[in-house]
């Protein structure tokens, strides 16, 4: 019997580990998950500071009635020279300290200069705390901000460089690299001649995976030749966290790739899974390199679909966990079917579908025509793929169903 998806899935994750820890800069942390524990070491704000261009003043004169003596001035970056006199309101830009003994600001278009020195109020009544972040408000100095296992953010890379962290400790990002292979194939640029057929799958496979991984310099189109296969795999192997191998794992004459990759000390997993497309599917562990880290190697079928499949089942989420996030099953999601499809074929199948989401919430899936496995531009027009279980059955509209989700 054929293993299912599910227990595919279990063998991949099981085999993956989150990789060994690298510094960064923040900036070049976005999208990775943290590896430490990221404290202040300052308190933030730093000092009690001005939230509005105006005047630094005791609420309690202000609110008095009497006008206050304009004392000193506080620009953004300098610090006052000494703390506010009685019945004195100090002119304090946005960003700058409040002298001592100011409890409050007034904002400049509350306040009137009355001359004589002097400024008088008429905005209402002046809260203590006023328009005043005190310092530490924010953060205090040694506190956590950032925890062991965030997945930073763009608002992230701003909290690290406000508590001074230029360097960072993440996971490093796994490395993936795509490999065509196939007697057939031609580059996109060029028109395929008898028998050829264009290269579609490396570039659409690495796009599937950038925005978990990094994916390198694009790899050359490998013959099905022992020979070439060996060299390519095993320069491959070096590098890769994740070795993605289009083609040749089939049942075909010259499907050779997972002999070369056993050949190589490639550990094999499975080969094949009760799916359609993406049944040829094979999956291995390689050596353990210097740093400990093992490649996980997928030998794809080469239909393109099968490919992109393939990837969402498997690849994605096994990616998630060499990056430092927890394991998690395929990502489906429940849906309904908008209107009746009869699903032929022993083998349990993702359909191209397009998706919309009712404003109850419910997500309807309308499969779309599509001629199978290398079929790629009904794949264009889907969001997804609508899951029906093995065996015929005629499906009414509104039967629940799965969707996988095509996300990036
Ligand atoms: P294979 O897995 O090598 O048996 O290939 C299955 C089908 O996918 C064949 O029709 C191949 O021509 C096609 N194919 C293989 N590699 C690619 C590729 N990189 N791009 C597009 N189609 C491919
Ligand atoms: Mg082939």
């Amino acid at each position: 019997m054929l293993l299912s998806v599910a227990e595919a899935h279990r063998r991949v994750i099981e085999r993956a580990r989150a990789l060994p820890v690298v510094e960064v800069r923040p900036e070049d942390a976005v999208g990775r998950v943290l590896a430490e524990d990221v404290a202040s070491d300052i308190d933030l704000p730093p000092f009690d500071k001005a939230l509005v261009d105006g005047y630094a003043v005791r609420a309690a004169e202000v609110n008095d009635g009497r006008p206050l003596i304009v004392g000193e001035e506080v620009l953004a970056g300098r610090t006052p020279t000494r703390p506010l006199a009685e019945g004195e309101a100090a002119v304090v830009m946005t960003g700058a300290p409040l002298p001592e003994g100011a409890d409050a600001m007034v904002m400049v278009e509350q306040a009137r200069e009355v001359g004589d020195g002097r400024v008088a109020f008429d905005g209402g009544p002046v809260r203590p705390g006023q328009n005043r972040l005190t310092k530490g408000r924010e953060l205090r100095a040694g506190e956590v901000v950032l925890r062991a296992g965030t997945r930073i953010n763009a608002v992230h890379v701003g909290v690290l460089a406000s508590v001074g962290r230029v360097r960072v400790e993440v996971v490093r990002r796994p490395r993936v690299v795509v490999i065509p292979t196939g007697d057939e194939l031609v580059d996109p640029g060029q028109v395929p001649g008898p028998g050829q057929i264009r290269n579609s799958n490396a570039g659409m496979l690495a796009a599937l995976v950038r925005s978990d991984a990094a994916t390198g310099p694009t790899w050359p189109i490998t013959p099905d030749d022992p020979e070439a296969l060996r060299t390519i795999l095993a320069k491959a192997l070096n590098w890769a966290d994740v070795l993605l191998v289009s083609g040749g794992v089939s049942a075909g004459k010259r499907d050779l790739v997972p002999e070369a990759l056993t050949n190589l000390g490639v550990e094999p997993v499975f080969h094949k899974v009760d799916v359609r497309p993406g049944k040829p599917l094979w999956f291995g562990v390689g050596k353990a390199r210097a740093d400990r880290t093992r490649p996980l190697v997928f030998g794809l079928p080469g239909n393109p679909v099968s490919g992109v499949v393939s990837v969402l089942l498997f690849v994605r989420p096994a990616l998630d966990v060499l990056n430092g996030g927890r394991p998690a099953g395929p990502p489906i999601e429940r849906a309904m079917l908008a209107e009746p499809f009869a699903h032929r074929g022993p083998r349990p199948t993702f359909h191209p579908a397009r998706a919309q989401r009712s404003a109850e919430g419910r997500l309807w899936v309308r499969p779309l025509d599509w001629a199978g496995s290398p079929d790629l531009r009904a794949v264009a027009e889907a969001d997804g793929f609508a899951a029906f279980p093995g065996g015929d059955a005629d499906y009414p509209a509104g039967a629940a169903i799965e969707f996988l989700r095509i996300s990036v």
